[in-house]
């Protein structure tokens, strides 16, 4: 099963399946018993439901990690979404007609050998709110899927309403963005992107928990990973960034712009904004 031009698949465990949309974003197809769970559903340039329909005949519930686009437009596809509360409103907001155009043009400017392969018309024209039903999940939250659960874990900082998903048989993190080798994000409105210090505080309730994680799957860039990219984003949001980043170099996107830091296997990219919030006095670059 090799997947779609649009939509690669590959099997990671058993139970297991890894969906990755145009090449950037991992999305989560784990089997129970009873149910299958998609984690995460990318921008949604095709509808994948008859690829999971190739793996399993299970009824599917999507859940996705939080409201920005290449996680969670990609849902008008299903009538049910499960999110939390806070990333509802973010996940609208992304689901605009200007937002879907920009969207859309990154992608195929970034990779236009995909372009032939999607809808264009029907992507921009396509709204969630027209097709499908939010549900809310929050910290601490357990979805048995019949042999099979997972503990939703509130990791608020990338957005406030982030989530990952720990399966408690065996220790697989499923991380979303807030945990990943790629580029972390961070350097939207404060509207959308939590304070540093909620960033630090879910990083500290993660490592208080490392015991009971085995891998980490994030959804963007390498996979596996492991808990040190939870220490070492600690460190840097907490110590090390406030000491160096008069270093960094500027990072322009079709969202905006921002700065660009390294530390050990974090790769942010944050704005001044943010920074001086947390040091609590102006950034001197
Ligand atoms: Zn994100
Ligand atoms: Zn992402």
């Amino acid at each position: 099963m090799k997947g779609t031009v649009l939509n690669r698949v590959e099997q990671l465990a058993p139970d297991l399946w890894m969906i990755t949309e145009t090449d950037s974003v991992h999305c989560y197809l784990l089997l129970g018993q009873q149910k299958a769970l998609l984690f995460d559903i990318g921008y949604g340039y095709e509808d994948i439901m008859p690829l999971i329909r190739q793996i399993t005949d299970l009824p599917v519930m999507l859940v996705i990690s939080h409201g920005d686009p290449d996680h969670g437009l990609g849902a008008n596809h299903f009538s049910d979404v499960w999110l939390h509360p806070l990333d509802y409103g973010k996940l609208l907001c992304n689901d605009t007609a200007e937002l879907r155009r920009r969207a859309y043009e990154y992608r195929v400017n970034k990779a236009p050998r995909f372009k032939p392969y999607i809808d264009e018309q029907t992507f921009l024209h396509t709204r969630i709110s027209e097709h499908t039903q939010p549900h809310f999940l929050r910290e601490g939250d357990r979805i048995d899927l019949g042999g099979k659960q997972l503990e939703v874990i509130h990791t608020p900082g990338h957005s406030y309403g982030h989530i990952m998903l720990l399966e408690k048989q065996t220790g697989r993190l499923f991380s979303g963005d807030q945990l990943t080798e790629h580029n972390i994000w961070y350097f939207l409105s404060p509207d959308e992107q939590a304070p540093f210090a909620d960033a630090i505080h879910s990083m500290k309730k993660l490592l208080a928990r490392e015991a009971e994680i085995t891998t980490v799957l994030s959804a963007h860039g390498k996979v596996p990973i492991d808990m040190s990219y939870a220490r070492d984003l600690l460190e840097c949001l907490s110590e090390e960034l406030p000491r160096t980043y008069g270093q960094d170099k500027p990072f322009h996107s079709f969202m905006g712009d921002g700065w660009q830091h390294f530390y050990k296997t974090v790769n942010l990219i944050y704005s001044d904004a943010r920074l001086q919030e947390y040091l609590g006095h102006p950034v001197q670059r």
